[in-house]
């Protein structure tokens, strides 16, 4: 990426002044990502923030994989996520993993115990609950607190060897139970669990808890501004305990910013991926997903993405932004860049009795009427064409200016038709309808003789390309982003998807996965990657054309 001028922000107020005083020469960021699950587009608020403030100062930012938990992370993650931050337009100086520090890890546990800093406790995780206390009363200590050093390193030495089952004992910073932050109470600092590893495989059977394993990664690693967000603000005393007594030479600073969370969207990997689990989506790439991938297969562009991010800012304070937010950002990246087409999603036949029979003809439309320079396009026209369902109507309300019976509209792009019949089948359904056109109205010939209030769209029967259009809407019904997964799972929307077989206009049939247009009345498309053969075109929609969203 060039040198992108951030808008300032605190943090970046932070790094300036880091600079200037001489603190750091070189600042030094890192995306720390755990690989259990696909990244959204609330880490890709934190990748641009990360990458572009080191970018803005000429410094340096790591991926690094946080993989520090064996049972929940997979290869398969470790892949998206480099492809997606790679998609957004980021390239990593260093690519890491937190798994490649465990030696040293054991080695700083190892000195903690030795300054008498760290015991093995052989409380049950249920007792060391009961043991903490609460946020109004102190907690209690251990009865294993006061072991020696010597049986400490033999204890923990045999937790490393696999002497002892998962769960039976732990390694626990020794602090103070009586702290006011309950972080400080002896948190736990390694754990047993006979699991294979990603990366180590069966090397390890104890594994470093994130408190612990968090402050020393980014030390080892130089990390200067280490940003994450605000949840982990109470954890920020034990992140400088850990670094200052592991006697770690470069000093990292923890500074915590407010999470995103969108509207209608839950924005967490565990959700996210009860949803893939439960079939509710069809994976993490769903074009209703709010995650990378699946923003990229609905037909976001990584422009539009870290245009909002850019505009949502940097705060301590948490809020929620209006997912409209993000739908402006896609609009106003695709008008300029996305040819118009016709395409019919839900077709009506439309038959013009006095159109000769057999005939076609090429009528000139432009590609993108905001931009001369995109040029035109042919498209056929002939007596036979489909238009929306919606467009016709046989006792219409007043105000209704489409096409009834006795009524005459424009075909964009064509001429004026008047509608003279109905066709129905034995059930009272219109399945066709008559009309007659009128050669003297043809757009573009200055026919100045009589006006219509509509205009609709249409496509021609015989040449239009057949087609899936897929329409999205919010996959969460409420908001809140409750923390129960039952309540959370209650407020899916049955409505997300709904899938409409129509027609599009011949010109798209070469159509590739990916490519952007704008349906004329419908909205922008984005042809899927995933579903898509060669007589199968399936559109997504990105978002419809009109919005009363406006950017304060
Ligand atoms: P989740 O709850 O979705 O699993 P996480 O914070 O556990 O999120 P990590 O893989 O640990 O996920 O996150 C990597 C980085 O992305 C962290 O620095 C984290 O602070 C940041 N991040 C995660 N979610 C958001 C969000 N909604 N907004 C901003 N930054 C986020
Ligand atoms: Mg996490």
């Amino acid at each position: 990426m060039s040198n992108v001028p951030s808008s300032s922000n605190f943090i970046r107020n932070i790094v300036i002044d880091d600079l200037e005083t001489g603190k750091h020469n070189e600042i030094i960021t890192r995306f720390p990502p755990e690989p259990n699950g696909y990244l959204h587009i609330g880490h890709a608020k934190s990748i641009i923030l990360n990458f572009e403030l080191a970018d803005e100062f000429k410094g340096k930012t790591n991926l690094r994989f946080d993989d520090t938990n064996p049972t929940k992370e997979d290869t398969e993650y470790v892949e998206s996520i480099k492809e997606d931050v790679e998609w957004l337009g980021f390239h990593w100086d260093n690519l890491f993993f937190a798994s490649n520090y465990f030696d040293t890890m054991y080695e700083k546990a190892q000195l903690l115990i030795k300054k008498g800093k760290a015991y093995v406790c052989d409380l049950t995780p249920e007792e060391i609950r009961q043991y903490r206390g609460t946020l109004t009363q102190p907690g209690k200590e251990s009865p294993y607190r006061n072991r020696t050093v010597e049986e400490n390193l033999d204890l923990f030495e045999k937790m490393k060897n696999g002497d002892f089952p998962d769960g039976s004992k732990v390694l626990r910073a020794k602090i103070d139970m009586s702290s006011p932050n309950i972080n400080m109470r002896d948190p736990i600092i390694y754990r047993i669990s006979h699991s294979e590893h990603h990366n180590t495989g069966s090397k390890w059977c104890i594994y470093p808890m994130y408190d612990f394993a968090h402050p020393l990664e980014d030390a080892i690693e130089g990390i200067t501004h280490s940003i994450c967000t605000l949840e982990f603000e109470d954890h920020r005393p034990l992140y400088d305990w850990f670094v200052a007594e592991c006697e770690m030479e470069s000093i990292p600073r923890q500074i915590e910013f407010a999470r995103l969370n969108i509207t209608n969207t839950v924005m967490s990997k565990r959700k996210l991926k009860l949803l893939v689990d439960e079939g509710i989506v069809d994976g993490w790439d769903d074009p209703r997903m709010p995650t990378i991938a699946g923003l990229r297969r609905r037909g976001y562009t990584s422009e539009s993405i870290r245009k909002f991010c850019r505009e949502i800012g940097v705060a301590k304070a948490g809020s929620t932004v209006d997912a409209q937010m993000l739908e402006y950002f896609i609009r106003e990246d695709l008008n300029s860049k996305a040819p118009r087409a016709m395409a019919v999603i839900n077709p009506l036949k439309l038959v013009i009795t006095n159109y000769p029979e057999g005939q076609t003809e090429m009528l000139e439309i432009e590609n993108n009427p905001d931009d001369e320079t995109a040029g035109k396009r042919q498209v056929p026209f002939s007596r036979e064409l489909y238009i929306e369902k919606e467009d016709f109507m046989e006792n219409p309300p007043k105000k209704y200016f489409r096409l009834f019976p006795g009524n005459e509209v424009r075909l964009k792009g064509a001429y004026f038709v008047k509608c003279n019949d109905v066709i129905k089948d034995e059930n009272g359904n219109v399945t066709e309808i008559h009309c007659t056109y009128d050669i003297e109205t043809k757009s573009g010939s200055g026919f100045t003789g009589r006006k219509v209030k509509g205009t609709i769209h249409w496509v021609d029967a015989t040449s239009a390309v057949p087609a899936e259009f897929r329409l999205y809407e919010p996959l969460i019904l409420e908001s809140k982003d409750d923390e129960e997964e039952k309540h959370f799972l209650e407020q899916i929307n049955p409505n997300s998807l709904t899938v409409m077989k129509g027609f599009i206009e011949p010109h798209f049939k070469n159509a590739k996965p990916q490519d952007k247009l704008q349906l004329f009345r419908h909205g922008y498309f984005n042809v899927d990657i995933k579903n898509f053969t060669e007589d199968n075109l399936v559109f997504n929609r990105i978002v419809s054309l009109k919005s009363s969203f406006r950017l304060k």
